[in-house]
């Protein structure tokens, strides 16, 4: 993805005011992210656990959301989660339960809506690390191209679900 600065990752944010976009907690260091290996950029602060946030570009524009991941309880058997965004299955605690608040007034009342990511927001790696097996002669990198555009696709979906009107 196309490199971000500061300050637009605060002005990208849809479901929080702007006075808590301006104290989000950004990452330092921006210019030495690894860009060019991820589809969406994704972080947590340190000084709130469960406080994730996540920017992507919507064609030509960033666009941001935040997110409280609930916590992961570790259950006695074993078991497989999906992550809604890249679609990876893993074991459960490498995916959470993330819930963004809504965009505008319903999103200032409390209401939230939730889906499965992977736990660290990782998705641009696993979308990477996919064994390629393809029933007709394809080049990988038509592959790897299809499930990044299906990451981001289902993201934007969810994105544009919390800033649906209510
Ligand atoms: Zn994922």
């Amino acid at each position: 993805m196309e490199q971000l600065t500061e300050a637009q990752i605060r002005e990208a944010m849809v479901n929080c005011s702007r006075q808590e976009a301006s104290a989000l907690f950004v990452p330092s260091g921006l210019a030495f992210a690894p860009w060019d290996e991820l589809d969406y950029f994704g972080w947590g602060d340190p000084n709130t656990p469960g406080r994730f946030s996540l920017v992507y570009w919507r064609g030509n524009r960033p666009v941001g959301i935040v997110l409280r991941r609930a916590d992961r309880r570790t259950s006695r058997r074993p078991q497989i989660h999906m992550c809604s965004f890249c679609h990876t299955s893993q074991p459960s605690g490498e995916v959470a339960l993330f819930t963004a608040p809504l965009a505008g007034v319903a999103g200032r009342n409390g209401s939230t809506v939730g889906t499965y990511i992977c736990a660290e927001l990782t998705c641009s790696a696993h979308v990477r690390a996919q064994p390629i097996a393809a029933p007709i002669p394809t080049t990988a990198s038509t592959i790897l191209r299809g499930s990044r555009t299906q990451l981001l696709e289902r993201l934007d979906r969810f994105v544009a679900d919390v800033q649906r009107p209510r």
